[in-house]
């Protein structure tokens, strides 16, 4: 963390009468992970802080401490604009881009609180005035940790916080085991543990939740709808929005899907396209140096981290796939 601007964060605080906290599109495990422990803490602090997301999240998410108290940009916009208008700091979590923000992203830009960044993606826009930024680290809740830590409230830090951290490092790591994990991930699990998460409840509060349409849904993507490309050391998933009404999908189903195809031996980059909500969201994951960041700035409006980056489409379905087809089977596209 730096001085400088952990310095600038402590006057900030001092002054600050309210503060939002707003993280980005379908909000996952980190997202709302790193908020709802700023919150735990500011709370804590006796800082009048919310969480405000621009729409719904999965329902295994919504076990975690303050969760009760998040307030949703597609369900409640007059109190969130007046929210936003009125506070003094706007933190901005797990996202670089206010793009990632759909329509919420216009009552943040227009705000004239101090914004406050606090993320590990790629290349984040300059609309911060304060900035935690760091693509090495594992996840935004890594962020947070050091943050509070920085802040000098590590013993503020307590089993509702240390829930909240613990529930971001672990999905955004994919359960400890994604290249972004370091020893310094495990002091701070270590520290968690101590102030009080309890692993095996959150794992089963995230991961042992499905619906049974959910693991069905999940044998069909595999067993019906792989695409498997050794010779280009890629493989692919689609799914159309017929397909996921027939196995009534919840928001969150799809989840860790585009990860399966690279648990296939020489498989290095997946993808996943998806239909919803009139377009097609597409998701992209690899193991070692082909960098799927790059992939989704340059062809699908998106970006996101090396090893794993989502983004759009608004061409149909099939129109996608080809497009998708068309750079895969370009001379000079490899996967290394
Ligand atoms: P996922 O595939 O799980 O939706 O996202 C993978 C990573 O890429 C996440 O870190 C996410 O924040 C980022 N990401 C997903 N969709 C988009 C997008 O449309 N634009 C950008 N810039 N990043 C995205
Ligand atoms: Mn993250």
């Amino acid at each position: 963390m730096k001085k400088t601007e952990v310095n600038k964060l402590k006057v900030l605080l001092r002054k600050a009468k309210s503060s939002v906290i707003v993280t980005h599109w379908s909000p996952d495990g980190d997202a709302m992970g790193s908020s709802l422990a700023l919150f735990n803490y500011l709370t804590k602090m006796k800082k009048k802080a919310t969480v405000v997301v621009p729409n719904e999240y999965p329902e295994f998410l919504h076990w975690m401490p303050g969760d009760a108290k998040v307030l949703n940009h597609q369900s409640e916009p007059e109190k969130v604009a007046k929210l936003i208008e009125k506070a003094d700091a706007v933190f901005t979590l797990d996202f670089n881009s206010f793009k990632r923000l759909e329509k919420l992203g216009e009552l943040v830009e227009k705000s004239k609180a101090t914004k406050v960044l606090i993320d590990h993606h790629q290349q984040p826009d300059g609309f911060a005035q304060i900035v935690f930024h760091d693509v090495k680290a594992c996840s935004t809740c890594e962020l947070v940790y050091d943050l509070i830590v920085a802040l000098g409230g590590k013993k503020h830090i307590d089993k509702k916080i240390a829930s909240c951290l613990y529930t971001g490092l672990m999905t955004d790591t994919g359960s400890f085991r994604f290249s972004s994990v370091t020893a310094k991930t495990h002091l701070i699990l270590a520290d968690l543990l101590q102030k009080g998460a309890v692993p095996n409840q959150i794992h089963e509060a995230v991961y042992d939740t499905y619906a049974t349409n959910r693991l069905k849904l999940l044998g069909h993507s595999l067993s019906q709808k792989m695409v498997v490309m050794p010779e280009k050391h890629l493989a692919f998933i689609s799914l159309t929005e017929d397909e996921l009404n027939h196995f009534s999908y919840q928001k969150g189903d799809t989840e860790g899907l585009v990860n399966y195809p690279l648990s296939i031996n020489g498989i290095k980059f997946s993808g996943f396209f998806a239909e919803m909500d009139g377009k097609i969201k597409v998701s992209f994951r690899s193991k070692g140096k082909f960098d799927v960041n790059k992939f989704a700035r340059e062809y699908f409006s998106g970006g996101g981290h090396i090893n794993a980056a989502g983004g759009k489409s608004d061409l149909n379905m099939n129109e996608t796939i080809s497009k998708f087809l068309t750079i895969i089977n370009k001379p000079d596209f490899k996967v290394v």
